[in-house]
């Protein structure tokens, strides 16, 4: 391609849209445009990359013997009531755009596939001959993202391949799950990527496992806990480690205390010049289940550890039973509007003691009259602490469970790891912390899907059973941006040479002088006839202009005929380290071979 014929726009100045690197590169070098919130045109230059991350991605799926189909983006709003995920997608969670069609029928658009291919399976899958089966898809997903930002990162139309394993037995899901695990880290090492695989949340259906491919960044939305023997690495909302001793109390006897001013766990320790491990803080939550009953949920734990809410919504998802419920729809801190619906009188905020009464709500056909009471395991063998005392202004302090306090009957884990922690599987070991993007998602989902749409199978004996699944995604587009994310400098976009959009670009100096311009035009037909794709930059622009132009698109090689043309060579840069050569025009085919095959090993 010649730049003269291309639709070729770099700008100068950073848009004052993007915050993070990655996100101003692809605009300012001509990649990306942005047409609305999270949606972005893919201009030339990025439609290539996409087509080689997607090239590697579809290679490595097929080599696991993964079968490539492409399904339906507008999906019945009827599947997703036979998965019961309507609702939740459409009104809760809001993430699917909805429509309704001139035949006054629902449809999706598709966010993600589970009930298209399970409905495929139900058809199709008769028998255990038939199983294990695997089919995958490349396609453009959409997500009413609450939050659209950092253009390709979080879009709400965006490139994935989501993929989908049926299968007769765990142990048969597992072997395909590992096979995606390594699928994976291929798919991220071929790409040029650093990354680490994590253990990760997989929700309230829980059990099964899952794991998240993490591409290092700072500018990840995700935080990574790991220790450096490389034995434990989870996604922050999923670890697990152990806190530190608690202090033993330095409060003998039981006593109520004027605290003034203590409404935090850091004032209140500053107050009694104590740790914080002697606290039991009481901290207030609000759940909405999809019964429509507002749960006002206590969760106590201790002074100097944090709710992790993922591992909070978990474990009151399984409690939805007890509001004739299915599932959560939304959990929050309830500010003091909330308040103002459920509580019969203002709450003791900042004082709150675990058996703070009942009365304080006022109880109706949509808010549950109790407290849900839940005390995380940090808090459960604290002796003489010290805890509010439901009077603002005031605490306790020597109380006891089982004596001031009633142990609330709930005891859970839900407290969040942090870095510095002891490490589960080996105590000497200390989580270290890392920001992640997350690109790729792979799931043990078991029957979920299968069962509450009737996929079924026959199996040897006879016997119709539901099919076991897994479920693999990965963001193409968020892959490719992150691949920018960890590869830059000050003059532009680094790409790896994997999924450049081009390996070279040839720039020609000063487009008067005819020799520069046969060379060019010599080594341009030569290189891209020989496998290396090659822009060819033969606008009428100054040298300077072409040189800033190539670093900033990212080109993995630049070739100049120039000065030492005279001497029968050109000069060629390595973008990455500003590395300059001077090759004989005659062997620069096959250097650039030599070097671009051992850049993809
Ligand atoms: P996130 O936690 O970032 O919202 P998710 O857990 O909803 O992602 P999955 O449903 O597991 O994502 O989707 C599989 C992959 O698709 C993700 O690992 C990610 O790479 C990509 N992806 C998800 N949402 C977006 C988005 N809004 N824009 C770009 N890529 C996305
Ligand atoms: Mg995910």
């Amino acid at each position: 391609m010649k730049l003269s014929q291309m639709l070729f726009v770099t700008l100068r100045e950073d848009p004052a849209e993007a915050e993070i690197p990655s996100h101003k590169l692809l605009l300012r070098a001509g990649y990306i445009r942005r047409i609305g919130s999270g949606i972005y045109a893919y201009l030339p230059l990025m439609w290539r990359v996409l087509k080689k991350v997607s090239q590697i991605v579809r290679e490595e799926m097929d080599a696991t013997g993964a079968q490539e189909c492409l399904l339906p983006q507008l999906q019945p709003a009827d599947l997703w009531r036979e998965s019961d995920r309507w609702d939740t997608y459409t009104k809760a969670e809001g993430i699917m755009f909805a429509l309704t069609d001139r035949q006054n029928r629902e449809v999706g658009l598709g966010p993600t596939h589970e009930e298209v291919i399970t409905t495929i399976a139900k058809d199709m899958i008769r028998s255990y001959r038939q199983l294990p089966v695997h089919l995958y898809q490349i396609q453009t997903k959409f997500r009413d993202e609450i939050r659209p930002r950092f253009g390709l990162m979080r879009g709400r139309e965006f490139i994935m391949k989501d993929g989908y394993s049926f299968h007769t037995s765990e142990e048969s899901l597992k072997k395909t799950y590992q096979d995606m695990a390594q699928a994976y880290s291929n798919m991220l090492r071929r790409s040029g990527l650093q990354f680490r695989a994590v253990d990760a949340d997989s929700g309230a259906i829980g059990g099964s496992g899952s794991q998240e491919f993490m591409v290092l960044a700072e500018a990840g939305e995700d935080e990574v806990l790991y220790t450096e023997d490389s034995q434990y690495a989870a996604n922050v909302e999923k670890a697990v480690s152990m806190p530190a001793d608690a202090e033993p109390s330095t409060f003998t006897t039981f006593e109520k205390r004027e605290t003034p001013g203590t409404e935090t766990i850091d004032k209140l320790c500053k107050f009694f010049k104590c740790s914080s491990t002697q606290v039991v803080k009481n901290v207030l939550y609000q759940a909405v289940y999809d019964s429509n009953i507002t749960v006002l949920v206590l969760v106590s734990i201790r002074g100097d550890q944090d709710v992790n809410e993922v591992k909070l919504l978990n474990e009151l998802t399984k409690l939805s039973g007890n509001y004739q419920a299915k599932t959560i729809l939304f959990l929050t801190v309830p500010d003091a509007e909330a308040q103002r619906k459920w509580a019969a009188k203002p709450l003791p905020l900042g004082y709150i003691a675990p058996d703070v009464a009942d009365d304080y709500l006022a109880g109706s056909k949509e808010v549950n009259s109790k407290f849900l009471r839940l005390v995380d395991r940090t808090a459960v063998d604290l002796k003489n602490f010290v805890t509010g005392s439901n009077e603002s202004g005031y605490h306790v302090v020597g109380a006891n469970w089982g004596q001031e306090f009633p142990l609330p009957e709930i005891a859970v884990d839900v407290r969040k790891a942090k870095k510095g922690d002891r490490a589960v599987h080996n105590p000497e070991q200390t989580l270290q912390t890392a920001r992640g993007i997350e690109v790729g998602h792979i799931f043990q989902l078991g029957t979920k899907y299968s069962q509450a749409m009737g996929a079924t199978y026959t199996n040897e004996q006879g016997e119709e059973m539901p099919l076991i699944m897994g479920c693999y995604g990965v963001g193409v587009s968020r892959l490719a941006q992150s691949a920018v994310e960890q590869s830059y400098d000050k003059d532009g976009i680094i790409w790896p040479v994997a999924i450049a959009p081009y390996h070279a670009i040839i720039s020609i100096p000063n487009i008067s002088e005819s020799q520069q311009i046969e060379v060019a035009e010599k080594l341009y037909t030569e290189l891209n006839r020989s496998g290396i794709e090659t822009l060819l930059d033969d606008r009428d622009e100054r040298a300077g202009v072409k040189f800033k132009d190539a670093d900033l698109i990212g080109i993995p090689y630049r070739i100049v005929p120039g000065r030492s043309l005279k001497q029968g060579k050109v000069e060629v840069v390595e973008r990455a380290t500003h590395k300059s050569h001077e090759i004989p025009i005659d062997e620069v085919n096959s250097t650039l071979k030599q070097w671009i095959e051992a850049a993809l090993q």
